[in-house]
């Protein structure tokens, strides 16, 4: 039977596979490759990755519908299916110990995941694993055993997703529980805080394991709430974070 591939995305023509820093949370400024896995299955109005699920025929909204030059994605210009030993060859050459899988939403293709985790743990000795994830999917023992940090982004209201679809109380209590977990989010304002207190409160998450982030995707924007979400992660005892890579290179992709 003919092994099924696994889906990344396609930016300027290729599978999206590139060697930075992190940019936010809890490994800020690591060197860092990340691999962009397409598809999604949540549909945030905002989301700045829309090229992995935002695909023609689909009647997803998106902020950028107000564009009139704005258009939906085809699937087969921006989808890339890849064997897994050739992104395995390609991540490894960046000789970069910290790989950090990204979507889209990882967690949907967990099991060529883990065959490439496998893969990488030979090339690359010594590696770790990232995975980004909206926490709604979750992981199967043999994609657990192999991550060393969740990165779990549970999305809010303002994501325009209905809540049944993005809030999975099994899953997120699978990662408030887990010691791999850490949770980012981003905010706007005193409602996005509110819903992040009551996410905490009712999956028990501490803390020590959240991240908050300024909304913005420029430098300025960033600028704007930096001060006053210091302040809120003063008062709830909340980590902060900035986001390096909008300060260094705004909403540029694919670096
Ligand atoms: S979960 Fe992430 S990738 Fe999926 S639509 Fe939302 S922001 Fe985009």
């Amino acid at each position: 039977m003919k092994k099924e591939l696994l889906k990344l995305a396609r930016l300027n023509g290729e599978p999206e596979i590139f060697y930075s820093i992190q940019g936010e949370g809890k490994s800020t400024g690591v060197p860092s490759v990340f691999i962009r896995t397409s598809l999604c299955n949540l549909h945030c109005i905002w989301c700045d990755t829309d090229y992995t699920w935002n695909w023609k025929g689909t009647r997803f909204k998106h902020v950028s519908d107000a564009d009139p030059s704005y258009r939906k994605f085809s699937m087969d210009e921006w989808i890339a299916e890849c064997e897994v030993g050739d992104i395995a060859a390609k991540a490894a050459s960046y000789r970069c110990k910290n790989i950090i899988l990204t979507g889209g939403e990882p967690m949907m293709q967990q099991e060529r995941l883990s065959e490439l985790m496998l893969l990488l743990k030979d090339l690359v000795p010594g590696v770790r694993f990232e995975t980004e994830t909206n926490g709604t999917i979750a992981p199967a023992a043999n994609f657990d055993a192999l991550i060393d940090q969740y990165n779990v982004s549970p999305k809010l209201s303002n994501s325009n997703n209905p809540k049944k679809l993005r809030e999975k109380p099994d899953v997120l209590r699978f990662f408030a529980q887990s010691p791999k977990s850490v949770f980012k989010f981003v905010i706007a304002d005193a409602a996005d805080l509110a819903e992040v207190l009551e996410i905490a409160n009712t999956y028990r998450i501490s803390e020590e394991k959240v991240w908050l982030m300024p909304e913005g995707t420029s430098a300025s924007a960033l600028a704007h709430r930096r001060v006053w979400l210091v302040d809120i992660c003063k008062e709830y005892g909340f980590r902060f974070s900035d986001r390096l890579h909008v300060q260094i290179w705004g909403s540029k992709k694919g670096v």
